[in-house]
């Protein structure tokens, strides 16, 4: 199974990209080896040479090769993906030429080759490289028609090749204006892929962060905690703490609410830059804030808040005049195998007891 596994991965790379340019090369093989067979059944009715035919078959075969090899190092070789299929594309329309040329009474039902090779190209090609593969199939085409009629005018009678000409130039410029079509249907859907994952990015941004102070928002924080729970389940060594400024309806009452949104978002910024990179620090609700501390005593937890209270208290808030703002909070370690929920609630009662006591200070569940 690895060795298969490897044996794909060697013939086909592994970028998908790479491998979606691989897989229409085989599209195209199985085209060359359906017309090879049936050429060698024309020949085998005496309606082509044989040995054209095998000539054809060969050039095919290794023109097949070659482009593998041109594929597989495109990113080596720096070829564009469209480039390589519009040399493709060129070297089909040139087999296809040839094929016309040895193949007698059917040659006409070879002509729909022609336009497959185009329909192919749409995929991987711009819609101008596509126009002018379309030009070069006639001009090729028409060429071909002009010189076997000219050399062999009973065999390839010139109202006959004529007409074929009409045919086949109304089904390729056809084809070439349903190829401008999907390429506006393909742009189209390209744009609305990128607008989709934009939105997404800003859903995933509303959805975690809080507007006001760019801290983890409640229901991020309730994600965090549920990862931090499967993460430690013992719970060791762990400690929370809600943190609730004190006063707070005091600062909006008499600075008006911009001064308190001002006090909310310079308290996060203060508080997240006496934290660890791993410390997570939420908006709870409102003045209320959930601080997750993993890896941290009990002991230094409270040093972290009784800084963090200090800078608080030197917080320069514009609009404020010198109002001193403080917070109350409420810690807890949380106890071996114990629910957040359960030392959430611890810490909210110490939060209390700390309002209780007169706040501006650090309780111990
Ligand atoms: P305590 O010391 O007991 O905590 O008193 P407090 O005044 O801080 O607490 P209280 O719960 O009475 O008032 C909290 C106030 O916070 C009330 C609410 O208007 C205000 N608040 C909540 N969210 C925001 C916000 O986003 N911006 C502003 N400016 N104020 C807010
Ligand atoms: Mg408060
Ligand atoms: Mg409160």
């Amino acid at each position: 199974m690895t060795l298969l596994r490897s044996l794909v991965s060697l013939l086909y790379g592994d970028d998908p990209k790479l491998r979606r340019a691989l897989q229409y090369w085989g599209a195209t093989c199985t085209l060359y080896v359906a017309c090879s067979l049936l050429l060698l059944l024309q020949a085998g009715q005496g309606m082509t040479d044989p040995v054209a035919a095998g000539r054809l078959i060969a050039a095919a075969g290794g023109g097949a090769l070659v482009f593998y090899v041109l594929i597989r190092f495109s990113g080596r070789l720096k070829l564009a993906p469209d480039q390589l299929a519009v040399t493709q594309a060129l070297f089909s329309l040139a087999c296809s030429m040839v094929a016309y040329a040895i193949s007698g009474p059917l040659r006409a039902a070879l002509l729909s080759m022609t336009v497959v090779v185009i329909v192919f190209c749409m995929f991987a090609a711009k819609p101008s490289q596509t126009l002018l593969l379309t030009a070069a199939a006639l001009a090729g085409m028409g060429a071909t028609m002009y010189w076997m009629q000219a050399g062999d005018p009973l065999r390839y009678p010139p109202a006959t090749e004529a007409l074929t000409f009409g045919y086949l130039a109304g089904a390729l410029l056809s084809t070439a204006v349903l190829s401008g079509e999907m390429s506006k249907l393909r742009a189209r859907l390209k744009r609305q892929r990128r607008e989709l994952s934009e939105a997404l990015d800003t859903i995933r941004v509303l959805a975690t962060v809080d507007e006001l102070t760019s801290l983890v928002n409640r229901r991020r924080m309730h994600e965090v905690l549920a990862d931090e729970e499967r993460r430690q389940p013992s719970g060791r060594g762990t400690c929370i703490a809600l943190l609730d400024l004190d006063f707070f309806k005091q600062v909006n009452d008499r600075h008006g609410h911009a001064a308190g949104d001002a006090v909310l978002r310079s308290f996060s910024s203060t508080a997240r830059a006496c934290l660890r990179a791993n410390d997570v620090l939420a908006r709870w609700g409102g003045e209320e804030f959930l601080l997750l501390l993993p890896d941290a005593a009990p002991e230094d937890a409270r040093a972290v808040l009784e800084r963090m209270a200090q800078r608080v208290h030197g917080m320069q808030v514009a609009g404020l005049r010198d109002r001193r703002i403080s917070f109350s909070a409420g810690l807890a370690a949380r106890g071996a195998g114990e629910p957040y929920a359960d030392a959430i609630h611890r810490a909210d009662k110490a939060l209390y007891q700390a309002k209780e006591a007169g706040r501006d200070r650090i309780v111990l569940a």
